[in-house]
């Protein structure tokens, strides 16, 4: 048997079983060695039947006694034996599997683990799992079984004794791709020894030894495809600009003066691009710290020395956004922007494209219209993406591509911990904007559930009447955005005639075209609209001061970072900004969630937490990152094991030509073979 051969090679899986592991993404008999446990059991502890402890798991060697029966109650068929070892008998029941019947023998002698009940005046064992006495394996006795990920149709038992199965027949040709050297450098154990006692651990040590190699290898795969990906290992020189006063002329220009941390950061910019080296920056900011100024001091050196730059916005309404900002903006040095949108009618797309090309158009701002291949560009030597975790990876490298030797800058609200960041931008330099502009208030937030609308919607109205504007966000059920639409659609017909009657209410959903979300987002700006009933179109970048409402629906929906993103919406101008929450969930995730948002204004502190309770799988969604599904690492709690990869990682890629080199075949292979599937990875 191979490792990539499908499953149906091995014995016993057929068609039908071969589709309930396809289910939880086990096609080849390399996925089954690779389909490691979520979890183990203890069964180190086996017992005696006199000494079965209640309403708990006990694992017990036992002879059965008689021939089991089947009895009918109802619908239900119950499956009844007695067992017995030198200390006492006992009754071993089943509900609904009547075919054990046959599977289990008159005198012959098994290991049991189920629970033990008492239950009017019986003792029974419920369900227990049983295997003959000589396949310890399987069920465990005496030792830490696995646990695995199940799915309708296959249980721990069958799962269990499948891996072994396959484990025992490929063992012997499981490569290890590890190269020597840093199996050494780093002290990790042979993978042959890493996937048996991953799987069945020998005991906590050998358990402990064999997850750090695997941690290691899939944290390490991970990085060399990304870097791989990035293509960016190695730094170009990059265009020199001259960039003195460009600070004093973006804050006199704006109006306002930097805060510590934009100054920081601005500096940290000029520092980048005259020196000679290609920047490659990521700017973490929360949101409101002000990133777009930054941005536009940035794009004002690139520009005052003759050159192109171009920022990409990940939806229309943000591009738009920035539109308008960064036309006034530059008008006052005289420079035109130019707004590249997937709407635009095909004529004013190509005199746009045909102003980029001759460089007429120095500022190019757009959504991922920019990055199409027909725009081309004069002389684009900066390039900056906003709310850059909305982006794939690979878009963002499309971007750079663009210009020969273009400056790189990143920018994102969603703050990411800092193992996050790691892997995500492993390539980058880190630039953090930890303070807010000053005169910001810290928003209110309070967790409420449904009862309180008529009292929330009472308090919008007397916010309104005041003279300021609301959101309410309807959540993103599935990724419909029909759904979505009518879901904002029953709230505004609910809402304008009665508690909101007299005010301007109006809408905002994806299925609008780019052409009526911008006006509805112009009118929201203007104050012509007063509460805004609107999905997560709304979540990234915008801007409107005079909001100072967000409520939310059905908040248990939302992840904690995108609330946060939400909540960032309010909060953006002088006055006392609220965050309601509504959820009546009661699960603890969700009391916790809304406990943090209640606590903190702090997205450092939020993300962290995001990334606890949901774990990186989930965490903004890796789909977007594309990320692969990580298979042991936690990037949480293995934030060591990902500083040492990444050593590694970063130490093989200064070697010349590794990949070419025989004892790094193996590893170059499987590094190739970690994005090759972009389908199932989503990028
Ligand atoms: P984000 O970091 O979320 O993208 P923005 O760049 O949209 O934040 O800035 C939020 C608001 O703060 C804008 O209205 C902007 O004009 C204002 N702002 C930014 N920097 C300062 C500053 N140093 N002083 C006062 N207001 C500022
Ligand atoms: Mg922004």
């Amino acid at each position: 048997m191979l490792l990539n051969e499908p499953i149906t090679a091995i014995k016993g899986i057929g068609e039908k079983k071969a589709q309930i592991l396809n289910n939880l993404g086990i096609f080849t008999v390399e996925d089954i060695v690779e389909y490691f446990p979520r979890d183990y059991e203890d069964r180190s502890d086996v017992r005696k039947i006199d000494q079965l402890v209640e309403d708990e798991e006990n694992t017990f060697f036992a002879w059965v006694d008689n021939m089991p029966e089947n009895v009918h109650i109802g619908k239900m068929s119950i499956t009844k034996v007695r067992l017995s070892d030198e200390t006492g008998k006992i009754n071993a029941v089943w509900y609904n599997q009547a075919f054990l019947k046959n599977a289990i023998k008159k005198d012959e002698y098994y290991i049991f683990t189920g629970i033990y009940r008492k239950k009017n005046g019986r003792r029974e064992i419920v369900s227990p799992e049983f295997e003959k006495a000589e396949s310890k394996e399987i069920l465990g006795a005496g030792r830490i079984v696995p646990v695995y990920h199940l799915t309708a149709g296959i249980s721990q038992k069958v799962i269990r004794a499948l891996v072994k199965k396959t484990l025992d027949s490929v063992k012997t040709q499981l490569p290890d791709f590890m190269p020597l050297d840093i199996r050494k450098k780093y002290c990790l154990c042979e993978r042959n020894f890493a996937i048996s006692n991953i799987h069945f651990p020998e005991n906590s040590e050998s358990f402990f030894i064999a997850r750090k190699r695997l941690v290691f290898d899939e944290l390490f795969i991970l990085q060399m495809a990304l870097f791989k990906l990035k293509g960016t290992t190695k730094r170009n020189s990059g265009i020199i600009f001259k960039c003195d006063n460009v600070l004093e002329e973006t804050q006199k220009a704006l109006g306002f003066e930097f805060t510590n941390a934009q100054k920081k950061v601005t500096e940290e910019i000029i520092n980048d691009v005259s020196k000679g080296v290609l920047m490659n920056r990521l700017i973490q900011g929360d949101v409101g710290s002000g990133k777009t100024a930054i941005a536009m001091a940035a794009c004002l050196m690139a520009i005052k020395n003759g050159y192109q730059a171009a920022l990409m916005a990940p939806t229309e309404v943000l591009a738009s956004q920035h539109y308008e900002a960064f036309s006034a903006f530059f008008q006052k040095f005289g420079v035109e922007v130019c707004l590249l949108k997937g709407s635009l009618k095909k004529k004013e797309k190509d005199a746009a494209k045909e102003s980029i090309l001759s460089g007429k158009t120095k500022m190019v701002i757009g959504t991922h219209a920019i990055i199409q291949k027909d725009v081309e560009f004069k002389n684009l030597a900066l390039v900056i993406t906003d709310e850059q975790h909305r982006f794939g990876v690979k878009q963002r490298n499309v971007l750079t591509e663009k210009g020969t030797n273009a400056h790189v800058l990143v920018m994102t609200a969603t703050p990411i911990p800092r193992t996050l960041a790691l892997i995500l931008y492993g390539d980058l330099d880190v630039s953090v904007i930890d303070e807010l502009p000053p005169g910001r208030q810290e928003i209110l937030t309070y967790a409420v559930n449904s009862s309180y609308h008529k009292r929330a919607y009472a308090f919008i109205r007397k916010e309104v009447e005041n003279g300021r504007q609301a959101y309410m966000v309807c959540p993103m059920i599935e990724e419909s955005d029909a759904i979505e639409a009518k879901a904002v659609e029953t709230m505004i017909d609910e809402v304008s005639q009665t508690d909101f009657k007299g005010l301007n209410v109006s809408v905002l959903h994806g299925k609008m075209k780019p052409d009526e979300k911008d006006a509805i987002m112009s009118d929201f700006a203007a104050n012509k609209i007063q509460i805004l009933i609107s999905t997560t179109v709304i979540e990234v970048g915008i801007n409107v001061p005079n909001a100072t409402i967000m409520l939310i629906e059905n908040a248990e929906r939302f992840g904690l970072s995108q609330l946060h993103q939400l909540r960032g919406r309010v909060g953006r101008g002088k006055y006392q900004s609220y965050c309601i929450l509504v959820t009546d969930s009661k699960s603890q995730i969700t009391k916790e969630r809304m406990k943090v948002m209640q606590k903190t204004n702090d997205g450092f502190e939020i993300s962290e937490t995001d990334l606890k309770l949901r774990g990186p799988g989930e965490f903004f969604g890796t789909r977007q990152h594309g990320i692969p599904q990580l298979k042991i690492a936690n990037l949480y709690k293995d934030a060591d094991m990902l500083s040492l990869s990444q050593e590694a990682a970063k130490e093989l890629n200064r070697m010349k030509d590794w990949s070419n080199l025989p004892e790094y075949r193996l590893i170059s292979e499987k590094i190739d073979t970690l994005f090759l599937n972009s389908q199932r990875i989503g990028i």
